[in-house]
Order: C-alpha cells, then sequence, then structure tokens
C-alpha cells in the first residue's frame, strides 16, 4: 500500500479515479433529503463531498463505505456531482493508499476469494456449475441463441440455485437453444469495484472478456442487475460490445413471441420491487410488470415508493458483503412497505435483494415475516405446468 501526502495529492487523486465533479457541489443538502440512510440513521453525501472537496483527511473511514449507490441522490442533485463516481473514487483512494483511518473496505477474504476462485463465497471454481447437475444444461457452444450467465449467486447460494433452476424450466419450456459456461465464468466484478478494488475489477472482467470471446459469445443472458450494469456499461471500457439481456427482458420477449405460454393459476396478490440496478441505473421498469401481469390469476400491487423511487434493499455497492447493525438494514422497512400492500408474495428480479429481504422475513415477528419472498422466475415457473 503506498502513502500519500494529505491535500493536494488527495485531490489530484479524486480526480485522476473520476471524482472531479465533486467540486461543483453547492452544498444544498438535497442528497440527503432522498438518501435512504436517513430513514435509520444518520448519514449525509454533502457532509463527504465538502470533505472530499478540500482533500480532508478526517473523512470518518466508517462513513465512505455506507453508501450502496443506489442511485437516488444523483436524480434530484442540481449540479451533477456525480455521487456514485466520486464516492468510488474516494474508496479507490482508501483502497490503494493509506490516508484514511481504516484502510480498505471491511470485507474480509471476499478479494482473496474473488482472485483465487473467481466468486466471493470462499467456494471452489470447479463447483461453479454444480447446480445444473442433472438440469440438462449444456455447455455453450458457438451457434447457440445465448449464452446464459448466472453469476455467483445463483451458481453456489443455496436460495439463488433454486432461481438458476427456475431460469433453466422457463428456457426449455419456451425452446431456447442456450449453454453455459460453467466454471470458466468468473465474477462479473462489479461489486468489487464498487468497493474500490478497480485493480480486481479489471483482473476480473478481462478473465470473463478472454472466455466470451473465446468461445464465441454474442448474446448473454443474466439474471443478476449487477451482471447486467457491468456487461453492458463497464466490459465496452474494454473496446467489445456484447449484447446483453436481462431475464425479465427475455421473459417478457418470449411471452409476446409466444414461445413461453402460462396457463396454470396463479392466484395471488404480488407486490414488485424495483432493484436499484435494474429500475434507476438500467430503466427496467415496465417488462416484469408486464411479466407478471400475463401470470393467470396474479394481481399486482404497487408500493408507493416504486419505479424510479423504489427504495433500496441495502446490498448494492458491495454492501451485500458488509455487515449492517440490525435496526440500520433498509430490507426490513421495504419488507413492511411490501406487507403493507396486502400483498402475499414480493416478487423482484436480483439475488441481492432476495438474500436481504430473505435475512429480514426471517427476522420479523409482525406481517412481515408471512409475506413470501420470490424471484419473478420462480413465480414465471409456478404459471407454465
Ligand atoms: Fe452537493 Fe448535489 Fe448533494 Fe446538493 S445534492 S449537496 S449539490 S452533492
Amino acid at each position: 500500500m503506498e502513502t500519500v501526502a494529505p491535500q493536494k495529492e488527495i485531490i489530484d487523486a479524486i480526480k485522476a479515479a473520476g471524482g472531479d465533479a465533486f467540486k461543483s457541489c453547492y452544498q444544498c443538502g438535497m442528497c440527503d433529503t432522498v438518501c435512504p440512510w436517513n430513514r435509520v440513521s444518520k448519514f449525509s453525501m454533502r457532509k463527504i463531498v465538502r470533505e472530499a472537496t478540500f482533500g480532508l483527511t478526517e473523512i470518518d473511514s466508517e462513513e465512505i463505505w455506507r453508501c450502496t449507490t443506489c442511485g437516488k441522490c444523483p436524480q434530484v442533485c442540481p449540479r451533477d456531482v456525480k455521487q456514485i463516481q466520486s464516492g468510488i473514487a474516494l474508496r479507490r483512494i482508501a483502497t490503494e493508499y493509506d490516508v484514511f483511518a481504516g484502510g480498505a473496505a471491511p470485507i474480509p477474504g471476499i478479494a482473496a476469494s474473488l482472485r483465487a476462485e473467481g466468486n466471493p463465497f470462499g467456494e471452489a471454481r470447479a463447483k461453479r456449475a454444480d447446480w445444473s447437475l442433472g438440469l440438462g444444461v449444456k455447455r455453450f457452444e458457438e451457434g447457440m441463441e445465448i449464452m446464459y450467465s448466472p453469476g455467483c449467486y445463483l451458481s453456489y447460494d443455496p436460495r439463488g440455485k433454486k432461481i438458476a433452476k427456475a431460469t433453466v424450466e422457463i428456457l426449455q419450456a419456451a425452446g431456447v437453444d442456450f449453454g453455459i459456461l460453467g466454471s470458466d465464468e468468473s465474477c462479473c466484478g462489479e461489486s468489487i469495484r464498487k468497493t474500490g478494488d478497480e485493480k480486481l475489477f479489471r483482473t476480473l472482467a478481462r478473465q470473463n472478456i478472454g472466455q466470451l470471446i473465446g468461445n464465441g459469445v454474442k448474446k448473454i443472458l443474466v439474471s443478476s442487475p449487477h451482471c447486467y450494469h457491468s456487461f453492458k456499461n463497464e466490459y465496452p471500457e474494454f473496446m467489445v460490445n456484447f449484447e446483453v439481456v436481462h431475464i425479465t427482458e427475455f421473459i417478457h420477449q418470449l411471452i409476446v413471441e409466444g414461445r413461453l405460454k402460462l396457463t396454470k393459476e396463479y392466484a395471488k396478490n404480488v407486490t414488485y420491487h424495483d432493484p436499484c440496478y435494474l429500475g434507476r441505473h438500467m430503466g427496467i421498469f415496465e417488462q416484469p410488470r408486464q411479466a407478471l401481469r400475463s401470470v393467470p390469476g396474479l394481481q399486482l400491487k404497487e408500493m408507493s415508493e416504486n419505479r424510479k423511487n423504489s427504495f433500496c434493499c441495502g446490498g448494492g455497492g458491495g454492501r451485500i458483503w458488509m455487515e449492517t447493525p440490525k435496526g440500520q438494514r433498509f430490507s426490513d422497512l421495504r419488507l413492511a412497505q411490501a406487507a403493507g400492500t396486502g400483498a402475499q408474495v414480493l416478487a423482484t428480479s436480483c439475488p441481492y435483494c432476495i438474500t436481504n429481504f430473505e435475512d429480514s422475513r426471517l427476522g420479523r415477528s409482525d406481517g412481515g415475516a408471512a409475506i413470501e419472498i420470490k424471484d419473478i422466475t420462480e413465480i414465471i415457473r409456478e404459471a407454465i405446468y
């Protein structure tokens, strides 16, 4: 780890890391009024911006890891400060230089596991495709319609594997010619980049790009909005351009084209949570809803904070790997909102949201505990046969 002197060097480092927009801030505080942290504790993006502008080293090291990169504050900032890029610039400096107390991100073991095995769970790379055993899933070959990339959570996490299985059964029911890369796939690197570890992101991205090109992949189907954002918006920085489709877009398209028929009744009230990285970041709001409305018997109920005003689950920006104290978990509030609509099912389309909501559901004894948490694919799968 290098050490840099404070102030001018920090300001230069922030600028070099893409955080130059800090200086446009005129301290109006609009960012703090919409930040989800201020619903559960106290946090000030405005204060971080002010301190970073002057290259101050007394920035509270715990504070810079709080932002979930949910994307709420850039929507209201009158000065286009680009809080996410600027906040990540600070994290990169914390990771690469010894300037803030506390050092790099509080995610012990994650970077080492990503580096050694290509996943954040400390699991063997060789087991990455074990979820697909017995499901009739093929290895991707050039000429297939699409390459399915389940991502780390759906490959290794027991809850996530159920979503991968539902996805495969939907694709098979619709007659989609698809394959996977299995152990040749690595983490997309989106979340580790958000924690400031730019070097590791670039290593993972290059590994994946080498495999994608080497295997003749042109079109990628993803389950995670984080993979979606990374493949679609970040990988082009490496001069590549794959066609990337999120599973909710693909399912909607399969229904519209008549390839996927939903005939079995699913007579439940369902509310849909827009994941930050699918909604605000990537603009996918309607396809998931239209897919759900296609399910016979399903009644869709909206929470008041929906679409671009959706309330973050707390899992973005690398927070999925960090400990959030009880009483400060955004997902607890969101679960209460979902239960308040009278829905029996909280549906979403992101493995981080699923993980956080399942944790919140287990931790509650009121109405929130009764609600089921489902990925959209699990509902669609139930409506096929
Ligand atoms: Fe600064 Fe933008 Fe926040 Fe206003 S909303 S305090 S201009 S970062």
